[in-house]
């Protein structure tokens, strides 16, 4: 290996990564460990150095280095604690990145049989893949219909799922069950309830709802849904924290028919989530919802979008903000992060 560092040659602490990072040469370490009883087992490095990136993983004949990948713009580094570290690639960087942290997520799952996502499952299809049987439950009152935690980060947003199949029936709301139809009608978001703010787009039958996150109401009880019900069949839908991030629903005929949440990072806006539900697919809502974001939330011309994929790189690029000359510049970002897992009571780490 290029790098002359001093790594733990079986299983340690990490105390070593504080003395990597004091080094001139290396900006900052992204580990990915295991939480075992007796303390943290880092198995894999994200080194940033000075113009390069280094990743290397440990395997049972000791620590091998995956990459070593030359990089062409400053990423951002954001670091409260050494284990959580996040470095956000950008650019052309943001598409390599990518890919390598997927190569260095396999390796993981070869040597130590475990999964660190999103490294080794971003990408993937259908999250409940392995769990959806067979069914045919109807409704939120079906037998099969089972509370559980929803999937955003509001504390205590419940929803109701089917055990068989997995499908989305509904939230709870203030104790009570909400049917998936109601909570995403105007009527519901709208009664004994004011949204922040509202945007008018010029149309009868269609215009935005704006969410600045707090406190957490209507609106972002109507996000949080629409996270879970576009985040069932694809297990890399980001997380929608409205703590952090503000939103825009997009409202058309007395129902919500999409929406985008985003974030401000080092002063430029990052594009975190982008969803039309199916029926309102090939509209032309994803163009407006972008458009209206960008004029109005926007200003200085230039945005992030987080980890887009290939459709959604389509949609910025017949924008003109991919590759383009809009008005807008769209700016793809990928953060690794540091990501620690646990080991379930049946498990063991190699010695
Ligand atoms: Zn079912």
């Amino acid at each position: 290996m290029s790098l002359n560092i001093p790594l733990p040659a079986g299983l340690g602490d990490y105390a070593w990564l504080e003395t990597l990072v004091q080094r001139e040469e290396i900006d900052q370490t992204i580990p990915l460990y295991i939480e075992a009883d007796d303390g943290i087992e880092v198995v894999a490095v994200s080194l940033l150095c000075e113009d390069d990136l280094r990743m290397i993983y440990r395997a049972p004949n000791g620590w091998q280095l995956l990459t070593e990948y030359e990089l062409s713009e400053d990423p951002i580094i954001h670091v409260d604690d050494l284990l959580d570290a996040v470095v956000a690639f950008v650019g052309t960087d943001a598409r390599v990145v990518q890919k390598l942290a997927q190569e260095l997520g396999e390796k993981l799952e070869e040597h130590w049989k475990m999964g660190f996502v999103p490294y080794s499952q971003s990408g993937k299809g259908d999250k409940f893949e392995e769990l959806r049987q067979d069914c045919n439950c109807s409704g939120i009152d079906d037998p099969s219909i089972e509370r559980v935690p929803g999937m955003s980060e509001i504390e205590e947003s419940a929803e109701f799922r089917c055990h068989n199949c997995m499908s989305l029936y509904g939230i709870e709301y203030q104790g009570r069950r909400i049917d998936l139809d109601e909570v995403f009608s105007a009527e519901w978001l709208f009664t004994n309830s004011t949204p922040d703010d509202i945007v008018e787009i010029g149309a009868e039958d269609s215009f935005l709802v704006y969410s600045d996150g707090r406190p957490i109401d209507k609106t972002e009880r109507v996000i949080g849904a629409m996270t879970s019900y576009g985040g069932d069949t694809s297990s890399s839908f980001a997380r929608y924290i409205p703590e952090n991030h503000q939103g825009l629903l997009y409202i058309r005929d007395d129902d919500a028919a999409g929406y985008v949440t985003w974030e401000e990072l080092d002063g430029i806006q990052v594009l975190r989530q982008l969803y039309v539900r199916d029926h309102y697919r090939r509209r032309g809502i994803a163009e407006e919802l972008i458009q209206t974001w960008c004029q109005e939330y926007c200003e200085d011309g230039v945005y992030y979008i987080d980890e887009p994929n290939d459709k959604s790189r389509s949609l910025f690029s017949k924008l003109g903000h991919i590759d383009g000359d809009g008005e807008y510049e769209a700016i793809e970002l990928y953060p690794i992060r540091g990501v620690g897992n646990s080991l379930d009571g049946s498990q063991t780490l190699p010695q």
